[in-house]
This record gives C-alpha cells, sequence and structure tokens, in this order.
C-alpha cells in the first residue's frame, strides 16, 4: 500500500484539490495539530462517508496558545500520524512548515477576530487571544485547502461555535460538520495533552466526566437549577483538581444559564496535575 502522501507547500494542494474538483470529486477536510487518537480518527471516518476525498492537516499552530502555554512541548509525532491517517483511508495530508504558513512571521499579520461576545466566555476567559489564533489559522487553512466541508469535534464546543459563526459572517463557503466526543472506555474524553497525563492524575482525571454525568443524571431526575446541580457535582472532583470553570450555557444563544433544560451546554475546564483538561454534555429532551 503507498503511504498517504504528506504536502508541504500551498501551491501543491491547491492543484491537487483543483484537479479532485475538476473531476467532480467533493472535498472532506479536518484540520489537526497531530498526535492523531481515535478522536481524530471519528472525524476523519465521517469525512470519508460523506466525501470523495479526504485531507487531513497536522500543524501545531503557535497564535493560539498563550506565552505560558504547551506550544513547545506539545507532541509531534508525524509518521506515526502518517501510518494514523493511512489506516483510516486518508487521501492527503497537509504538513505546512511554520514558515509556509506565516512567512512574514507571526507578529502583524492580518487576523480574524471572533466578536468579545463569544470571546469573554468559557474559554475564552482564560485563554487572552487563544481563539483569534484559532479562527485565523481555521480561514487560512480553509483558503489553502478549499474544501467542501470540515470536520470538527463538540469536544471543543465554544470553537465550533465560533467556526460556524466565522463561516456565516464572512461568507466561507465551507460546510461545518460537528462531531460527537470520543471518550476512552473509562469515560476520559480523548484528547492529544492526556499523553501528559500521570497514571495518578488520569486517575483523578476522571472525576470530570463524572461530574458532568451527575449533572445530567440529576437534570433526568427533573432538577432544573443549574447552580445547585453544579455544586452538588463539584463535590465529585477530587480537591488535587483546580476548576478553571464548571458552568451551564444555552447552546444556541451561548447565554449563561441558570435553567437546564435541553439544549442546555454544561462545560467544564480544570488543570490536574498542571495538566489543562476540557469536557462537556449538552443536556437532551
Ligand atoms: P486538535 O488536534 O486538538 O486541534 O483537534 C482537532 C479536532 O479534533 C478538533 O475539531 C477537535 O475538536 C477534535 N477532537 C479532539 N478531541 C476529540 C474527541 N475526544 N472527540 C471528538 N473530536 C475530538
Amino acid at each position: 500500500m503507498i503511504s498517504t502522501p504528506i504536502i508541504e507547500n500551498i501551491e501543491g494542494i491547491r492543484n491537487i484539490v483543483k484537479d479532485w474538483k475538476k473531476n467532480g470529486l467533493s472535498v472532506g477536510f479536518v484540520p489537526t495539530m497531530g498526535a492523531l487518537h481515535e478522536g481524530h480518527l471519528s472525524l476523519i471516518e465521517k469525512s470519508k462517508s460523506e466525501n470523495n476525498k479526504t485531507v487531513v492537516s497536522i500543524f501545531v499552530n503557535p497564535i493560539q496558545f498563550g506565552p505560558n502555554e504547551d506550544y513547545k512541548k506539545y507532541p509531534r509525532q508525524l509518521e506515526v500520524d502518517r501510518e494514523k491517517c493511512q489506516k483510516s483511508g486518508v487521501d492527503l495530508i497537509f504538513a505546512p512548515t511554520l514558515n509556509m504558513m506565516y512567512p512574514e512571521g507571526r507578529e502583524n499579520i492580518t487576523e480574524i477576530v471572533p466578536p468579545d461576545f463569544f470571546e469573554n466566555k468559557l474559554c475564552g476567559k482564560s485563554r487572552k487571544g487563544h481563539f483569534k489564533g484559532v479562527t485565523t489559522v481555521v480561514a487560512k487553512l480553509f483558503n489553502i485547502v478549499q474544501p467542501d466541508r470540515a470536520y470538527f469535534g463538540q469536544k471543543d464546543a465554544q470553537q465550533l461555535i465560533i467556526i460556524k459563526k466565522m463561516c456565516r459572517d464572512l461568507n466561507i463557503p465551507v460546510e461545518i460538520i460537528s462531531c460527537p466526543i470520543k471518550r476512552d472506555v473509562d469515560g476520559l474524553a480523548l484528547s492529544s495533552r492526556n499523553a501528559y497525563l500521570s497514571e495518578k492524575s488520569r486517575l483523578e482525571a476522571l472525576s470530570l466526566n463524572r461530574a458532568l454525568k451527575i449533572v445530567e443524571n440529576l437534570y433526568n431526575s427533573g432538577e432544573k437549577n443549574a447552580a445547585q446541580a453544579i455544586s452538588e457535582a463539584k463535590k465529585e472532583i477530587s480537591s488535587d483538581i483546580s476548576i478553571e470553570y464548571f458552568e451551564a450555557y444555552d447552546y444556541n444563544s451561548f447565554e449563561e444559564t441558570k435553567e437546564l433544560k435541553a439544549q442546555t451546554l454544561i462545560a467544564i475546564a480544570a488543570k490536574v496535575d498542571n495538566v489543562r483538561l476540557i469536557d462537556n454534555i449538552i443536556l437532551e429532551k
């Protein structure tokens, strides 16, 4: 089997995609920062089921990391990722160099800035500038790859909402498809950052998902008061974990809500042994 081609250069990928489109083939796109796991692979699978061709990008994007975040130590493993892509039937990997993406440097570039309304909530509050780094790189990647559809995980719920909004506001002709959160058998949401966890901290991290489940169970048994349910669920979280937020949002309006109802997003972010993890659930019915 020929291994999945890795293209570094922008003209190269544009020409291939142009040819595909000339031949009437649809193109699905899965942007990632690599260190691929089953969560990423589920996005790839969905793209493959809905498109003739699937492109995966692997790029650790410096402009979405804060100065004290893990940009330098973020896991990079292109060859392992290539094998996973090959097994999953990915047609092409776009893995640009830093210089290819930011040839004039990372300072003074034109940025896509999400509205404050989205920036000042949840992850936006503690990761200043993070989302404009994401929207800027995703807009660049969309312009480079020019896919018909792009696949994003519900795990990064706020990112998904912001990217959908960006495409609506800027008339970007890419359909954004959201994909459910993939978890380990024990419930931990898969994340490239789980690799940083020790055995002990990984066990502690499981309490985050248990806490979300408690809110869900309370809601299913009639609790409507968000603060009450969240305060009950917090008791489940190990005292070694520092909670950054644990909040209820109306998923449609993206406003914080006091009342639990269908389509309420319960989102949590916490540091477990200095590893920042996020998880969420959306209440049904
Ligand atoms: P990342 O490589 O962390 O930038 O993630 C690339 C894409 O994979 C994003 O759309 C994420 O939301 C998605 N993703 C990451 N973890 C998961 C997961 N556990 N389940 C589903 N999608 C995920």
